[in-house]
């Protein structure tokens, strides 16, 4: 059983998709979780999901990620209430496709900021907190596309590519200091970020998957566990595919 009891973890974007579905995953498996959206209204029904199955009462931070003080002031709102924290899932991100002639600049640079940026930041923070205890385990959230690329996904690839290089190079700057850094690459998940995908092109995409089905949140958010918890305390600097075998 991987459990996360007296373990804070704080997990971006938790209002919906993977972020909920992981935060929930999370309380269910002990941890106290700090939940993160950007508004209180978008996290109701993540908190009544988290009490309904007999967890922890989540603890809720409000901010946009592209927001550095706000991020500041959420970590030093943690710091004050818990004086620790032992998990950072930075799920938060978003994803706009075309193809890159026809890209707005300032799309790419949104991407970039929520994405990267956003990720950065909260790493850096989060270490500080993580140092103090010699202990502490970070998941990012890069994709497949990171890895692979993918047509109409030059920004977005870039911004989960560089997700991979900085959990590699942060896994190798903190081993030292207890803290772990690992990144997940998912396929195809159902959630309102592929919700446009219809038609021919999710039967395409659906042919391209060894499973044959996509990916549910849950299934993602389990992997996520096995890396905050315990049972992965020898992993750090991987970045593991949850892709049902997807080919791109
Ligand atoms: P989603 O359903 O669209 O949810 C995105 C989450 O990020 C929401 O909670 C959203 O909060 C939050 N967010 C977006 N922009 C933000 C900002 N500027 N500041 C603060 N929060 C912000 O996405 P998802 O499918 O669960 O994806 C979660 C992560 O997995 C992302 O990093 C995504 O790139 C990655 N991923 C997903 C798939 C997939 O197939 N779904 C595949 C590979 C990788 P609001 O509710 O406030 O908008």
């Amino acid at each position: 059983m991987m459990r996360l009891d007296g373990q804070v973890v704080l997990v971006t974007g938790a209002s919906r998709g993977i972020g909920q579905a992981t935060a929930s995953c999370l309380a269910k498996a002990g941890a106290q979780v700090v939940i993160h959206g950007r508004s209180e209204e978008n996290l109701v029904e993540t908190s009544e999901q988290i009490l309904a199955q007999g967890g922890l009462e989540p603890f809720r931070v409000i901010y946009d990620v592209r927001d550095d003080e706000a991020t500041k002031q959420a970590f030093l709102q943690i710091k004050k209430t818990f004086g620790r924290l032992d998990g950072l899932v930075n799920n938060a991100g978003i994803m706009t496709e075309g193809l890159l002639m026809m890209t707005k600049t300032t799309d790419v640079q949104q991407m970039m900021d929520v994405n990267v940026m956003g990720v950065l930041q909260h790493m850096q923070l989060a270490s500080r907190l993580m140092m103090k205890e010699r202990v502490g385990s970070i998941v990012n959230f890069s994709s497949i596309i990171g890895i692979h690329g993918s047509e109409g996904s030059v920004a977005y690839s870039a911004s989960k590519a560089a997700i991979i290089g900085a959990t590699l190079s942060a896994a190798k700057e903190w081993a030292s200091a207890g803290i772990r850094v690992n990144a997940v690459a998912p396929g195809f998940i159902e959630t309102d970020l592929t919700a446009h995908y219809e038609g021919e092109k999710k039967k395409q995409l659906l042919e391209a998957i060894k499973m044959n089905r996509f990916g549910r949140v849950d299934e993602v958010a389990d992997v996520v566990l096995f890396l905050l918890s315990g049972r992965s305390s020898y992993v750090t600097g991987q970045v593991i595919g949850v892709d049902g075998g997807m080919v791109i």
